[in-house]
């Protein structure tokens, strides 16, 4: 293991915008050794007044729908503006082929060496606490390194999404082509979610065909009740690789951010947020807490295996180990 630096080190290191500091500190965020959580905490506490001031974008599609050459572009287009963004991806390594979905470090190659850009790959490969375990505390370290626009990244095809839109300002869609929904594995749900939805790689032949999404998914957005923010959904057309439409979309979420803090739903949906952020922080803690458990760690694999013989019912299981814990208190 890494050693860990002290309080002061990770503060100093992550107010002066060092960005293997700021690494280190989210690997220690995200560390579930029950030694690193005084240190976490103590780090997140100190650095709160420092945070908030970002805009959080969620952005979402399926693999292959061109997210990260879109984000390449788009992040250098917020760089130009002497901005500075991060990148967090929460990759949902697959559990049964233990095979990355976003593929491996070559992604975003340009932007992860802009001085003002930040990349983090988040592998959501445990199964405890599942995706975006941390992600929430991670978006607060960026915002306390000065980063003004921050990113969450995720693949359209879990359940993630609803996650991550519990911790955005603004959530994107991004959509092909020509492909319908249900190929793409959208969910309606998702659609509804969607603050802005792009059809990606509107160029060449695809022009046309992107073109007809637009209005298809325009129309199909009529269908949906108005949303409570008097936010009209806008559909909006790109071509990352030819730089078009990159721009516009950056417009969207300005006047986004502008309409919303004049009405007040900005700070109201942070509020909203925060209060869901005590609700899964307890329940993150108290499942960390009993797997962490001795008793538990001793026991656990035995009722497994009982369980997995057909001599105990998952029910029975679960009361013994959640009683065992209790008396190891
Ligand atoms: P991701 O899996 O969603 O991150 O998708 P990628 O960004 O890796 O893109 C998937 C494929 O689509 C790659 O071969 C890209 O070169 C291609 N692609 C991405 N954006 C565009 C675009 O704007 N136009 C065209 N024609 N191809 C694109």
């Amino acid at each position: 293991m890494q050693k860990r630096l002290l309080l002061q080190e990770y503060i100093d290191g992550i107010l002066s915008g060092n960005r293997v500091i700021l690494s280190r500190a989210i690997t220690l965020i995200e560390s579930r050794l029950p030694q690193d959580k005084a240190l976490a905490q103590d780090l997140l506490e100190q650095l709160l007044p420092h945070t908030g001031q970002s805009i959080r974008i969620g952005i979402t599609g399926v693999p292959g729908v061109g997210k990260s050459t879109f984000i390449e572009v788009f992040g250098k287009s917020i760089t130009a503006q002497n901005k500075k963004i991060a990148v967090l991806a929460i990759d949902p390594t697959s559990q049964i082929t233990k095979g990355s979905i976003m593929g491996d470090k070559t992604r975003m190659e340009e932007l992860a060496h802009d001085p003002l850009a930040y990349i983090r790959p988040s592998p959501a490969g445990s199964t405890l606490g599942g995706v975006a375990n941390k992600t929430r505390e991670t978006i607060l370290l960026c915002e306390a390194a000065g980063y003004q626009i921050i990113i969450i990244e995720t693949v359209g095809v879990g359940q993630s999404e609803t996650v991550v839109k519990e911790m955005v300002d603004f959530f994107l869609l991004l959509m092909l082509a020509g492909a319908g929904d249900e190929l793409q594995g959208i969910k309606r749900g998702i659609i509804e979610m969607a603050d802005a939805i792009v059809i990606t790689k509107a160029d060449g032949d695809n022009l046309q065909s992107s073109k007809n999404a637009r209005l298809e998914y325009l129309n199909a957005l009529h269908l949906y009740p108005a949303s409570h923010n008097n936010w009209q959904t806008p559909v909006l057309t790109c071509s990352a690789l030819n730089n078009i439409g990159i721009i516009e979309i950056w417009e969207t979420i300005e006047n986004y951010v502008q309409k919303m803090q004049l009405s007040g739903f900005w700070e109201q949906n942070r509020k909203k947020q925060n209060v869901e952020w005590l609700y899964t922080f307890i329940r993150q803690t108290l499942e960390e807490d009993f797997y962490n458990n001795p008793v538990v760690k001793d026991k656990f694999s035995g009722i497994k295996e009982s369980i997995l013989s057909g001599k105990m019912l998952p029910i029975q299981g679960a009361k013994e180990l959640l009683e065992r814990s209790k008396d190891a208190n």
